[in-house]
């Protein structure tokens, strides 16, 4: 039986039919015996729609405000994808970043997690539980929530992962893995089967919308193993690590 962390993006938790399919998927990864810590984004658009209505109250929205704000995005998928595993028959509970135990400094919007107390997620997995948690967010060390910049759910599985020794990192999106080439621009890229965190991030920092890069050092720093792979069919996906 392995731990599994599994993120899953916007585009792909977009409508209630891709929460419906993220659940399923979910849900067979359970059957098939590991324990799931499943991170979230928002749905589809949220944060940026989020944005925009902070920016029409004001040109400078307050930053503890703005953190309020958007992490209720991932409060919403969290709770709708948890429902949707429950009416598949499955135990599943959320949690938002400061339920999760994930401690932030105290930089609102782009928030770095200082550590994580990972006690209820534990209690939780420990009862059989699917745990749900909401990504891109913390608490700050003066206890108020923060949000860790832009695409920060990627951070928070990753160091998840880590801080529950998982046996993988797995990321469901709208790409279906990691490609020689941007598929978009070169149409006979090809898609790599493994790939070194190097290149990963060589690409990340490139700003190929694949990863976060700070998820991709962190991984690489404590030798987590990464899966990218489509949230829409079940293709072979890419695996990242050392080789
Ligand atoms: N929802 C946040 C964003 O759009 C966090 C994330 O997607 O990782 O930036
Ligand atoms: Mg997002």
């Amino acid at each position: 039986m392995a731990l599994i962390v599994q993120k899953y993006g916007g585009s792909s938790l977009a409508t209630i039919e891709c929460i419906q399919a993220v659940a399923r998927r979910i849900s067979q990864t359970k059957k098939e015996g590991n324990d799931l810590v499943v991170v979230v984004s928002a749905m589809g658009k949220t944060t940026d729609d989020l944005l925009k209505l902070a920016t029409e109250i004001t040109p400078h929205p307050h930053k503890r405000e703005l953190d309020m704000l958007l992490s209720s995005g991932e409060r919403v998928s969290m709770s709708l994808l948890s429902m949707a595993l429950h009416h598949l028959g499955q135990c599943s509970i959320s949690f938002t970043g400061s339920q999760s135990g994930i401690v932030t400094d105290t930089s609102h919007t782009e928030a770095k997690i200082l550590e994580i107390r990972a006690t209820r997620i534990k209690e939780e997995l420990a009862r059989g539980k699917i745990v749900i948690v909401a990504g891109f967010q913390g608490v700050s060390i003066e206890k108020e929530v923060t949000t860790l910049g832009r695409g920060g759910s990627d951070i928070t599985a990753v160091a998840l992962a880590v801080e529950l020794k998982a046996d993988q990192c797995e990321f469901y999106k709208d790409v279906d893995g990691v490609y020689t080439q941007d598929p978009k621009q070169y149409p006979h890229a090809q898609k790599m089967k493994t790939c070194r965190y190097e290149a990963v991030l060589e690409m990340a920092e490139q700003g190929a919308k694949l990863l976060h890069a700070d998820a991709v050092r962190f991984a690489q720093k404590h030798a987590l193993p990464l899966y990218i792979a489509s949230s829409f069919d079940d293709s072979l996906g890419t695996y990242i690590g050392n080789s």
